[in-house]
């Protein structure tokens, strides 16, 4: 469906980075009188019988609330925010037992040049057929499918003049692979530079990176709380799609609503968006319910 939309209604990009949309998701919350709170990891949902009551946070402090939507990455959350045992369907061993998604090895790059290469750049393997086995068999491929960022040509503020950042996006296996990645880190670096430099325009681009930032699929799990490191969630095999993933009115636990691409409907930031506005949506009719029996 993916390259379908693509190809029949554009890409878009977001002047200044995706970040700008959660920038202006606070501005509006703020004009609503609400208020956004970060850097306050969540330690777990407080919970009364079935019901959701609030949260814990890190440091202790516990706050109360009339429903909790729960936005972190859905696998994460119910194996780690929640009490084991406390859930049947969503046990730490089912949502173990589930199909995930593949990884990513990033490479984030600042360079002293800008290519003149187009926007999204995607090199497939030579034979792509098998890096597609070697991913779900939790194999390193030697030829591997990959995807450069050239943002800088579209958008002039994500660098100083001159300069540009680029983005590398390396397909490999989650971490029910195994991979130890402070082993394999340097010498994956490394390839992926070379494939590079002799797969795309960016022929020097080793000598250009003046500041650079890696992520492998185990910082995906331990630093950006993902699940196996499968950043684009529980897999989309007919199973798990749809009506059969994760409800946004959480099944399990009463006052519970649930958003991103772990849940209804699926992965992908535009289904992201709509699992929040199918969950606000949800919100509403419920309050606007308990208004008017409290009236009647
Ligand atoms: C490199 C990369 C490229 C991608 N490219 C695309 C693309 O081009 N198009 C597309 O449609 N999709 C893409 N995706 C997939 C998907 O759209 C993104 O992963 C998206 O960010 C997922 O959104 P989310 O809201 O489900 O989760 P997240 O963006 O992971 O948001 C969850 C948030 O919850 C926070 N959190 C988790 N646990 C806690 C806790 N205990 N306490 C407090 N906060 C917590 C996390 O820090 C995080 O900020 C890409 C993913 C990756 C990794």
């Amino acid at each position: 469906m993916i390259p379908f939309v693509e190809h029949e209604f554009g890409i878009y990009h977001v002047m200044g980075g995706l970040n700008q949309l959660s920038q202006a998701m606070t501005k509006v919350v703020e004009e609503e009188g609400g208020t956004v709170r970060t850097n306050a990891k969540v330690k777990k949902l407080t919970i009364s019988g079935r019901k959701v009551t609030g949260i814990e946070l890190q440091d202790g402090e516990i706050r109360s609330f009339d429903q909790v939507v729960v936005n972190a990455d859905f696998g994460h959350a119910f194996t780690n925010l929640v009490e084991p045992r406390k859930l049947r369907k969503y046990s730490q061993e089912n949502i173990a037992k589930k199909r995930y998604s593949c990884s990513t090895f990033m490479l984030y790059l600042g360079l002293r040049k800008q290519y003149e290469a187009p926007h999204h750049n995607i090199i497939f393997a030579k034979d792509y057929r098998s890096n597609i086995g070697d991913i779900s068999l939790g194999r390193l491929s030697d030829d591997f499918s990959f995807y450069v960022q050239n943002a800088c040509v579209t958008d002039k503020t994500l660098a100083p003049r001159g300069k540009s950042t680029v983005y590398i996006l390396v397909p490999v296996p989650n971490n029910f692979s195994g991979i130890d990645w402070d082993k394999e880190k340097a010498d994956y670096r490394l390839r992926v530079i070379d494939a590079i430099e002799n797969r795309t325009p960016m022929r020097d681009i080793s000598k250009q990176i003046e500041i650079e930032k890696i992520v492998t699929p185990e910082d995906w799990e331990n630093n950006y709380c993902i699940y196996k490191g499968a950043t684009f969630n529980l897999a989309h095999n007919i199973r798990q799609m749809l009506y059969f993933r994760p409800h946004n009115k959480f099944e399990e636990l009463e006052n519970c609503y649930l958003v991103g691409g772990g849940t209804h409907p699926g992965s992908g930031l535009p289904t992201i968006y709509l699992s929040s506005m199918i969950s606000a949506g949800l919100i509403a009719k419920h309050t606007k319910m308990h208004k008017k029996r409290s009236k009647d």
